[in-house]
């Protein structure tokens, strides 16, 4: 076994050397999806966190303006924000004006710092700000293990303009709202719709492509709700959080009735008397087609077991 350590050693300095590449070369990890008329999807990985995906591995959206950019989530750390930049200016010359959090994962507010030095105007629910505060130096600790000297400039800046349940705003004539409908994966999670491109960006309220992830910061009931308020505008784009902007339709195939079916088979195995071990077990099989079901389905019925055990 000692003789693999040189390999691995050896692997990671070559990750390390093209992580420290310009940042041009950073695109690269982030697909540029043109959803419509001056709206585009920047897709990300969709696996861990890395030295090459700079905590990137999530999708960002973008709305280009007469008057400028608003971007819809800051990527996960300085560096992923600076990636995120160069896509932009392959697509645009207009500076960002508008960073939106749209949760509390650390893609969706740790490359704050980096916009905030662009002079970005950041907004977030105060829910999800709160959550940054409380989260923030967990998020900090694991992310510094994922990506070690590519962490670089990455530090908390908290969002600039908070709003409690929605915000609405105008940029270049077009508007964008905000909405926060509570609690899904994240306690902050809000949608950004923009009525005149009948779009909406979901963050981490929709995942399609891989299986979402239910932690004990997430609360599967009320994501379902937040889904349903989301459906309920009946976009005709949907940039979900995780995967490539899609159709209403597929993000309920991929989130909703992923959910549904959880609580649904959670709820049987409550009412049989089962308990939290053999949770696991229930059937997820239908969804077995969505990227890393193997490694989170298994988690996710525990975690919605313990969810439900007391409702
Ligand atoms: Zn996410």
């Amino acid at each position: 076994m000692m003789r693999t350590i040189p390999h691995i050693a050896f692997y990671l300095a070559l990750l390390t050397a093209v992580g420290t590449a310009d940042a041009a070369s950073f695109v690269k990890i982030l697909e540029i999806q043109k959803v419509t008329e001056n709206v585009y999807a920047l897709v990300g990985p969709k696996e861990q966190r890395d030295v090459g995906n700079l905590a990137n591995n999530a999708t960002f959206g973008v709305v280009v303006t007469n008057e400028g950019v608003v971007l819809m989530d800051p990527g996960g750390s300085w560096k992923g924000a600076q990636a995120i930049h160069e896509a932009i200016k392959s697509i645009t010359d207009k500076p960002v004006k508008f960073v939106v959090d749209t949760g509390g994962q650390d893609h969706r507010w740790l490359g704050n710092a980096y916009w905030a030095a662009q002079g970005a105007t950041i907004i977030a629910s105060e829910d999800a700000v709160a959550d940054h505060k409380e989260r923030g130096s967990l998020q900090l600790t694991a992310l510094k293990n994922f990506l070690g000297k590519q962490m670089e400039g990455t530090e908390p800046v908290y969002a600039d303009v908070k709003f409690e349940d929605g915000y609405t705003f105008e940029l270049g004539g077009i508007e964008f709202q905000i909405k926060h409908p509570g609690q899904a994966h994240t306690p902050g999670d809000s949608f950004v719709w923009v009525p005149s491109k009948k779009a909406v960006f979901t963050g981490d309220i929709v995942y399609v492509e891989r299986i979402l992830g239910v932690g004990s910061q997430s609360n599967a009931k009320s994501w379902i709700a937040a889904f349903e308020a989301m459906a309920a505008l009946l976009p005709e784009h949907v940039v979900p959080g995780h995967g490539h902007a899609t159709t209403l339709e597929k993000a309920k195939a991929d989130t909703y009735a992923y959910l549904i079916n959880l609580r649904e088979k959670i709820a049987k195995h409550i009412d049989a008397g089962g308990d939290m071990i053999g949770s696991v077990e229930i059937d997820q099989s239908d969804f077995s087609y969505l990227d890393q079901f193997e490694s989170l389905a298994k988690r996710n019925a525990q975690q919605v077991y313990s969810e439900m055990e007391w409702e």
